[in-house]
């Protein structure tokens, strides 16, 4: 069995969706199970429905508008006007409004995942029934009947026996079976696994069906040295080891999704990055190889990273006790760190504030301690670096931390504006 993935770019306009329908054909539909993500960039968009249901109740309607326009134009430029998947799509915007007419929640992640997870679902059903009518046949799944996990919206852990036990005995595995990624449901609850999850969800069906390979179709060649849209030159990966990969990951390389790995490689299913575009290009493979081929410096860019220096008002060493409290804080307040220093009397972290939460672990924490920080850090991370490639990174402005071990330079800038 092979599990495809497809993201946001390859379903973002008609013709995109239509080449998924050449990738398909020209790669075989059997013993395949396709994960498709929200089409283009959706996902941001139903962020922002959410943003205004909760908050600025007068810009819902233009965020609802700009959805369901741009999912009208979407099946315009693929179905005849009578087509049933009209009326698919519309069932799927009344739940959406049946929703926001009867919560009475005041969990802000819980109403997200309610909301934000139609992306999903209304790509993929416009996909299966696109590859229906041109003769390919499929079925559609709901995810989120397969994929169970715990309650932590926006963040949902699977629980791994239960998903597995259902996934093997449901999966038909001889057809081409096509959902929804980044989703899951705890009870009768949609869940979502954190953005950019869909290749996690390829990940976990691949783990629970011994899957033979997974691939993730990129409007890129592959995994590249760097994001080549803040690179000028880049070169393809073309092997990567399953440690590479999750050290890559880990370090924010966006092409894969960081917990994507992990289930691949305890069952030593390799991973290809291939183009959508390209078929005859073989891509990346992630396997159980040695580190990278080629061996070259790789770049890893996370920006909007704040900068925090803290420091005991009573100038005491940051030490276990203070320290530890810090991060206490910093995991209360899901306040990602990405990078540590400390000296005797202050300890810097570098982190990214997914949740808002900043404005709190400030409050929280000045009676105890002075704290400086800086709001628009750029963290740069340099696997396998040497001095040039050091050196690149220190012309994009001004490197305020740096830290360098045996495989990893990282530089945390403030940038030339
Ligand atoms: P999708 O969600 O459609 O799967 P994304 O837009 O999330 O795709 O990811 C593809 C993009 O990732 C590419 O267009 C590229 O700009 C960016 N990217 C960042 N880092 C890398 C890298 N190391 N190699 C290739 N692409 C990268
Ligand atoms: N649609 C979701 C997102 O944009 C999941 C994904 O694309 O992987 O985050
Ligand atoms: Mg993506």
């Amino acid at each position: 069995m092979r599990i495809f993935k497809f993201g946001g770019a390859s379903v973002k306009n008609p013709d995109a969706v239509k080449n998924v329908a050449r990738v398909l054909q020209h790669e075989g539909t059997e013993n395949t199970l396709v994960v498709i993500s929200a089409m283009g960039k959706m996902t941001n968009a139903f962020e922002r429905i959410v943003e205004a249901y909760c908050y600025k109740k007068e810009d819902l309607k233009e965020a609802l508008a700009f959805v369901q326009d741009f999912h009208q134009e979407m099946m315009d430029g693929l179905f005849q006007k009578e087509h049933e998947v009209y009326n698919k799509v519309n069932y799927f915007f009344g739940e959406l409004s049946g929703f926001m007419a009867t919560n009475t929640s005041e969990d802000y992640n819980y109403i997200y995942d309610q909301m934000v997870g139609f992306g999903e679902l209304i790509s993929t059903t416009i996909v299966s029934d696109y590859l229906s009518d041109i003769g390919i046949k499929n079925n559609w799944l709901d995810v989120r009947e397969y994929i169970k996990t715990d309650g932590s919206y926006r963040d949902a852990k699977v629980y791994w026996d239960l998903t597995k036990d259902i996934i093997t005995k449901k999966v038909d595995p001889s057809t081409l079976n096509i959902t929804q990624g980044f989703l899951g449901a705890y009870d009768e609850k949609t869940t979502t696994l954190g953005r950019e999850g869909s290749d996690y969800t390829a990940g976990i069906f691949a783990y629970c069906l011994h899957a033979d390979s997974v691939t993730i179709w990129k409007d890129v060649p592959g995994v590249l040295n760097a994001d080549p849209r803040v690179f000028e030159q880049t070169e393809l990966l073309k092997n990567i080891s399953y440690t590479e990969a999750i050290e890559m990951a880990f370090y924010g390389a966006s092409v894969i999704h960081p917990k994507t790995i992990q289930p691949l490689e305890q069952k030593q299913i390799p991973l290809f990055v291939r183009s959508f575009d390209d078929l005859q290009q073989e891509g990346t493979q992630v396997s159980n190889s040695e580190g990278i081929e080629p061996m070259i410096p790789c770049f890893i860019v996370k920006k909007n990273q704040i900068l925090i220096s803290i420091s005991a008002k009573d100038f005491s060493f940051m030490v276990e006790d203070n320290i530890s409290h810090v991060f206490k804080k910093l995991h209360q307040y899901k306040l990602k760190v990405n990078l540590i220093q400390n000296s005797a009397i202050s300890f810097s972290v570098c982190v990214e504030d997914k949740f808002n939460n900043y404005q709190h672990f400030l409050n929280d924490l000045t009676s105890s301690y002075t704290i400086k920080s800086y709001e628009n850090a750029t963290l740069y991370t340099i696997r396998h670096f040497d001095n040039d490639a050091i050196e690149s990174i220190k012309q994009k402005g001004r490197p305020v931390i740096r830290q360098i071990n045996t495989e990893t330079a990282q530089l945390v800038i403030q940038e030339n504006v």
